[in-house]
């Protein structure tokens, strides 16, 4: 059964957003992940993109990097992955690699491009696998991907009413950290800025 999506939209909002609006007032891009256990969807940690940095630190990359710098850290089985935006095929893979079983993210890939001028995402799967968007197989042998939206589609009213206004709300806070990095990206080293 997939994970309650009110859950996912609150760690959105109030944990990973504001790592984020630091991150971006940075120069970094808008990415941002969590993991939550999946027995009661409690925060094991968040983080967001540091590619100023280093290039390889996607939100999901950077938030992977710090649970495995946790002294004590639950197996990666045991765990949700959420990600504000769906990942990339260097996050793909290390989520796989990692061992998790699911992700979960806000935005798409096509979001990426169109709502957030980063194209990258499509265009790597397209050159590099000759994917189409959506050509990715979202079920297979390791793990299954959600559309954050598709569940809260999913809910019955009121809830799911609630859940499109709390969507939209995140949406706007959104739209205006991607105008800041769009606006700064000029005087960054990001190769794929
Ligand atoms: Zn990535």
């Amino acid at each position: 059964m997939p994970a309650d999506p009110a859950r996912l939209l609150q760690v959105i909002e109030d944990d990973v957003l504001p790592l984020t609006e630091r991150g971006v007032a940075a120069g970094n891009k808008v990415f941002g992940a969590a993991l939550l256990r999946k027995s009661d969807l409690s925060l094991v940690i968040a983080g967001t993109n540091d590619e100023t940095d280093n290039p390889l630190l996607h939100g999901e990359i950077n938030t992977l990097n710090r649970f495995y710098a946790l002294p004590e850290r639950p197996p990666t089985s045991e765990l949700v992955f959420l990600t504000t935006h769906e990942p990339c095929t260097l996050c793909m893979s290390a989520i796989t690699w990692a061992g998790f079983d699911n992700y979960y993210y806000f935005y798409s890939h096509e979001d990426s491009r169109d709502a957030f001028a980063i194209p990258h995402d499509l265009k790597i799967l397209k050159e590099l696998f000759g994917l189409e968007p959506g050509g990715y197989r979202r079920t297979n042998e390791f793990w299954t991907a959600y559309a954050i939206r598709d569940l809260v589609d999913a809910q019955p009213e009121p809830l799911r009413s609630d859940l499109r206004a709390q969507t939209d709300r995140i949406k706007s806070r959104y739209a205006a950290l991607s105008e800041q990095y769009q606006d700064t990206k000029g005087d960054n080293d990001i190769p794929l800025a």
